[in-house]
């Protein structure tokens, strides 16, 4: 497949203009596992950098069936016509490596506001790991902010580890739940609830309204119990119809209350010096990993360590400790 090759310069003066063509060009080359890709864009992010993180990060997770793409269609059409906002909508699913399936892809998802002008949504890059995709979509958010969208949307399957990466590159953390299906059935982490700024009891509609009222109490009272947050924002319990577009207002306006007191307070700020630099650490250990791995004996000796620790003949630090020394 021919592409025509923009330079970085064309590609940037193409992000700031606003232009969707360049943004998806520049995503692609984030996406890109090609050495010189991988250059240029790091080049076209560091070069975006002083035009993006005006935008609000939300992160959208739960339970595979839960409504996460209908809610994002319903919350997504609501900020763009009611609120006049920019939405991009990107995604971290690390199953869409592992099976042709994702559990995020596949379906015709979110098909009116992905017609809107305003909204923007790129599918789960199907790449590498867990890590990769993260990364992929950090770097994304960058790039989307610098060509003007205001929100950005972030969803990812509740099932595991991939809330943690995601948290750790939103501002606001949503979870979504249904009524009447216990923790368990819902494969939900206590974790990950500590984790949610604000849970959302959906499908609560019709017949379904009476549990989620209930289930919105109960899950109230277990909030309680949590330790008390570091943003001094108090995580709130509210019902929605995804379906129906009920309480969606609602929803946003939570997340206007939630905003305007860590803006107040410093810690919009401090969560996001904190995240860019949890992300430097991340990334440098990585990278550190993988110029040693691509020494062969390096690799060689490493896999007989392993072996070695596996048995319980060796300890994992004097294992380690051993690999440095003798590194080359
Ligand atoms: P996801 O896997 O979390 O992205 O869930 P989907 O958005 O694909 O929704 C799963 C199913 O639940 C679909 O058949 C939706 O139509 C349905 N659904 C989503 N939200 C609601 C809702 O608020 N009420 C009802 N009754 N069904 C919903």
């Amino acid at each position: 497949k021919v592409r025509k090759e923009y330079s970085t310069s064309e590609i940037l003066k193409g992000i700031l203009s606003r232009d969707i063509t360049f943004l998806s060009i520049a995503i692609t080359l984030v996406e890109s596992s090609r050495f010189d890709d991988k250059q240029k864009a790091h080049e076209i992010i560091d070069a975006c950098l002083p035009y993006s993180g005006k935008s609000k990060r939300i992160g959208i997770t739960g339970v595979p069936g839960v409504g996460k793409s209908t809610f994002i269609e319903s919350f997504g059409q609501y900020l763009i016509k009611e609120k006049n906002k920019k939405v991009a909508v990107l995604a971290v699913d690390p199953s869409s490596n592992r099976n042709k399936g994702s559990i995020l892809g596949d379906k015709t998802r979110m098909e009116t506001l992905s017609n809107l002008e305003g909204a923007f949504i790129r599918p789960s890059p199907s790449m590498g790991s867990l890590g990769g995709v993260s990364k992929a979509t950090r770097e994304t958010i960058i790039l989307c902010e610098a060509a003007g969208f205001d929100t950005i949307l972030i969803e990812t399957v509740g099932v595991g580890q991939s809330e943690v990466e995601v948290k750790s590159m939103v501002d606001f953390f949503l979870l979504l739940m249904l009524a009447g299906a216990g923790d368990e059935l819902q494969g939900i982490k206590r974790g990950i609830m500590e984790m949610a700024d604000l849970l959302v009891i959906n499908k609560a509609e019709g017949e379904n309204l009476k549990p989620a009222r209930r289930a919105r109490t109960e899950y109230k009272n277990a909030l309680h119990l949590f330790p008390a947050t570091t943003s001094g924002w108090i995580p709130k319990v509210e019902t929605c119809s995804a379906l129906e577009a009920s309480n969606i207002d609602l929803v946003y306006n939570i997340t206007l209350q939630y905003f305007n007191l860590i803006e107040k307070n410093g810690f919009f700020e401090k969560q996001r010096k904190g995240q860019a630099l949890e992300w430097f650490r991340k990334a440098l250990e990585h990278e550190i990993i993988q110029q040693f791995m691509q020494n062969e004996s390096n690799k060689i000796r490493s896999k007989a360590l392993e072996k070695l620790v596996i048995e319980g003949k060796r300890s994992p630090f004097s294992a380690v400790d051993e690999l440095i020394k003798n590194a080359n």
